[in-house]
């Protein structure tokens, strides 16, 4: 076969598995987003690598680690804040409307899904989220854009309107663990899906490396799509090295 024919009869298959399935979890990495331009911050001359990232411990400690921790976000927003959600995810919508989508555990923080239409009680973010902030002392959340107008107007350390405690991006930080519920419902839906689709995560940090494994091990199917190599390639029912968005809208408009 050539490397067509071996994607499109992976399709065909890929297909076929949606079509018998009835209780989809989708898990999405950074590769979904970076259809969207936003890069993975994670990979070769991201910003992991040009910085050091601030800790939990060094924001709560000290005015010049917020300061700079705040510095950056507002850097991120500008070059991100106006990525808009692609192919890949309307599709999930897509998945949504057929009736066939248990939820989405995504590592992402960008708010992706939300935006391109994916219901949010549907939707488990590991790792948070960039769209709003939240209080460390009383817990209040608002939506990131007024936190966003106060660092444009020159406030460097934005402290909550109600209690004067400090704000944070509703993600998790270095040094900050994951968020038990979202960790033991992420588990759940792994258990009762009938299908897993592992899609741009390379799969190897926790929990990504574990939930593909608990579905399969329930009697799921797996299909991974990314372009990379993953230690769970071997236990997957089909492993997809193409685009996600050109993949996923193949799979679902594919007529016999
Ligand atoms: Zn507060």
């Amino acid at each position: 076969m050539t490397g067509m024919e071996k994607i499109s009869s992976k399709i065909q298959t890929f297909s076929e598995y949606i079509c018998q399935a009835s209780n989809i979890v989708v898990f999405t990495g950074a590769g979904i987003s970076t259809e969207s331009g936003i890069s993975d911050y994670r990979s070769k001359g991201g910003i992991w690598e040009r910085f050091v990232p601030v800790t939990i411990q060094e924001f709560l400690a000290s005015e010049e680690k917020r300061k700079i921790y705040w510095q950056r976000k507002l850097e991120l927003f500008e070059t991100f804040g106006d990525a808009k959600p692609n192919q890949g995810h309307y599709m999930i919508v897509r998945l949504e409307k057929m009736g066939k989508l248990k939820g989405i555990i995504t590592q992402n923080i960008d708010g992706l899904h939300q935006l391109a239409g994916s219901c949010g009680d549907k939707i488990l973010e590991i790792h948070g989220s960039n769209r709003e902030t939240i209080c460390l002392s009383c817990g209040d959340l608002r939506p990131w854009e007024d936190v966003y107008k106060r660092l444009k107007s020159g406030e460097e350390v934005p402290l909550c309107l109600k209690c004067k405690g400090f704000l944070k991006p509703n993600t998790i930080s270095f040094g900050q663990a994951l968020d038990q519920d979202v960790l033991r419902e992420s588990m759940e839906w792994a258990s009762q899906c009938d299908l897993m689709l592992a899609i741009g995560s390379t799969l190897v940090v926790e929990p990504a490396a574990s939930l593909p494994r608990i579905a399969k091990q329930n009697g799921a199917k797996l299909v991974i799509i990314t372009l990379s190599e993953t230690p769970l390639d071997a236990i997957a029912d089909l492993k997809i090295s193409a685009g996600i968005g050109e993949t996923l809208s193949a799979a679902l408009n594919r007529r016999d």
